[in-house]
């Protein structure tokens, strides 16, 4: 379900402060990398089209990041097109729909690989880590690992979400475009 447009210019900032972790975890690699192999082209593309990220936008935004790294016509050789399946304008114009939490959590990522869900796949470490960067505070922090190590990420998600908004959220979190709306939704009330 789109939400809103978003744009470029404002689109680091909202990643900041309503992206869900995996989605965000792409999207600082991204920016770091310049690249992401398949899975996180995929996951992140589809989640930013579900945000409400234009296709003429969207081909910028990859296009900018992939340049710096394997060249701009590259890009446009290799990378332009599957951005534009993924909108449903090539192939068999199918309009893709986002991945759902269920989805990125059975996914299996690989080395060097940046999708999944980090609360799946991440080491207890990193998840610290992000959870920290992320402005969780330790004891939020606590409850969050302890629903990981029962292997209920989504709740740890929503705890997640809750602790970042300091506000409930009553339905628990399924899917990272939900968790992005919710989040706007607080954001702009
Ligand atoms: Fe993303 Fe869902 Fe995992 Fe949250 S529970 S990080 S929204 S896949």
């Amino acid at each position: 379900k789109e939400f809103a447009e978003i744009s470029l210019r404002e689109i680091d900032d909202i990643a900041k402060s309503s992206f869900p972790m995996c989605m965000r975890h792409l999207f600082e690699k991204l920016r770091e990398e310049h690249h992401l192999k398949h899975g996180g082209r995929m996951q992140l593309g589809l989640f930013l089209k579900g945000v409400g990220l234009k296709l003429d936008d969207a081909l910028a935004f990859w296009k900018a990041e992939f340049s710096r790294k394997v060249g701009a016509e590259r890009f446009d050789k290799e990378y332009a097109y599957s951005i534009r399946h993924n909108y449903g304008r090539e192939g068999k114009r199918t309009d893709y729909t986002p991945y759902s939490c269920q989805k990125i959590i059975s996914s299996t990522p690989g080395v060097g690989d940046h999708h999944g869900c980090p609360y799946r796949h991440f080491s207890e470490e990193n998840l610290t880590a992000a959870l920290s960067r992320m402005g969780v505070n330790s004891r939020a922090l606590g409850d969050v690992m302890s629903k990981v190590r029962n292997k209920h990420y989504q709740l740890a998600c929503t705890l997640t979400f809750e602790a970042v908004h300091g506000t409930s959220c009553e339905a628990g979190i399924n899917h990272p475009n939900q968790y992005f709306s919710d989040s706007q939704m607080i954001m702009k009330s």
